[in-house]
């Protein structure tokens, strides 16, 4: 048997790792103008063609050599579930075996995308699934925009990625470059072209990247808080012992600074007896008067094994209604796709139905658990 082949596949250039800038250096290098470069993007984002011997406005000699050299290659779905109120969730094998997960939400006016930045977490927050399972490594930019792909392939005309959240597995500024390469594609015309108020990076506040961030790619941004008090953040979220909370409210600040009436969101999840009291609210009240922001309460999602319980319902709406009067705008999200453990926190990557795990998806071997 000639090995040859599987090896030389390990050196193929995987395109979907270039944003435009990334796609235009290495056209360049080839001796192509630039326009190649969107016009290889539109191919791929928009038309859906990975063949290049398909990409029709492109020289035969230039077709050739990128078959022998280059790929576009998406992560593989393993399983796809539908849950009964309409969410999906795939998971995704990446080329390595490891195991990630995607969340399509939709609701009536949008769809929304809940993207995964790395296999694994680093940040052991102690509320979160995903931490549990430890860190792996991060995601190639061709992975994180292979999950778009992947989804928007299989919605098909049934719905459309309107918003893009880089809230599914790990912290995505723990892995900023390929991160901020697959959020350039998401907002480029010639890709998917959402809007950047459509785009939102979530962090447990990693203040340095937050101001890299701030620098390079403006996108919507959230940070997850869960607690007023450096003692309970440092307990909740441990980054915080790194980065505490005045030093996180300042890079909140900064990147509001970013334009006129720009809001950072604020999310804190709401767990029973730990950071729910009145005194929260109030603290709450106190330390978000100081950015221009808006309130996402998170009811929390247990998990096996999870030392918390979700906080009433009562003190949620109390929460919401204390600090929409005190002036910042509080919704709570609704707790979606629970029935396929795609909620938040709930992402593990793992496939769920161990009985289907030999299965090489086809449509036909599709489980829709709904
Ligand atoms: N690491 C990034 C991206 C994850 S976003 C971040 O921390 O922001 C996922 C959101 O869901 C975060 O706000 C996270 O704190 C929250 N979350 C994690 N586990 C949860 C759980 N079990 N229940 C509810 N929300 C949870």
């Amino acid at each position: 048997m000639n090995s040859a082949p599987a090896l030389a596949k390990e050196k193929l250039i995987n395109l979907l790792d270039y944003d435009r800038e990334g796609l235009t250096a290495f056209f360049a290098g080839l001796g192509e103008k630039a326009f190649r470069a969107t016009q290889l993007m539109k191919w791929v984002y928009q038309e859906g063609v990975t063949d290049f011997n398909l990409m029709t406005n492109f020289s035969k000699p230039l077709r050739a050599y990128l078959q022998e050299h280059c790929h576009i290659t998406t992560p593989q779905i393993v399983l796809e579930k539908a849950a009964s109120d309409g969410v999906r969730k795939w998971v995704l094998e990446t080329s390595c075996g490891n195991r990630i997960e995607t969340v399509f939400i939709p609701e009536e006016s949008r769809g929304t995308l809940c993207v995964s930045s790395q296999v694994g977490c680093a940040l052991a927050c102690t509320f979160c699934s995903t931490a549990q399972q430890g860190f792996n490594r991060n995601l190639t930019t061709a992975e994180i925009i292979g999950q778009v792909k992947v989804a928007q392939d299989r919605l098909g005309q049934s719905a459309k990625i309107t918003n893009v959240v880089m809230m599914g597995m790990g912290e995505p500024l723990l892995n900023f470059d390929n991160v901020v390469a697959a959020m350039h594609l998401m907002m480029d015309d010639f890709a998917y072209g959402l809007s950047k108020r459509r785009v939102t990076i979530s962090t447990s506040g990693v203040v340095p990247a937050m101001y890299r961030l701030t620098q390079v790619c403006d996108v919507s941004l959230a940070v997850s808080l869960h607690a007023v008090t450096n003692e309970l953040r440092d307990q909740l979220v441990p980054i915080n012992k790194k980065y505490p909370l005045a030093e996180l409210m300042e890079a909140c600040r900064e990147n509001a600074k970013l334009a006129p009436r720009r809001t950072i969101t604020f999310e804190y999840v709401m767990l029973n007896g730990i950071n729910d009291s009145l005194e929260d609210a109030h603290g709450l009240i106190n330390l978000l008067r100081t950015v221009p922001s808006k309130l996402n309460l998170i009811p929390f999602n247990p998990f096996p094994n999870s030392p918390y319980t979700c906080a009433s319902n009562n003190r949620i709406n109390q929460f919401k209604t204390l600090l929409n009067k005190a002036g910042i705008v509080t919704t709570v999200r609704k707790t979606r796709g629970e029935d396929i453990d795609a909620a938040c926190g709930q992402l593990v990557g793992q496939v769920a139905d161990k009985s289907r795990r030999h299965l090489k998806i086809k449509p036909a071997s599709v489980d829709y658990a709904a």
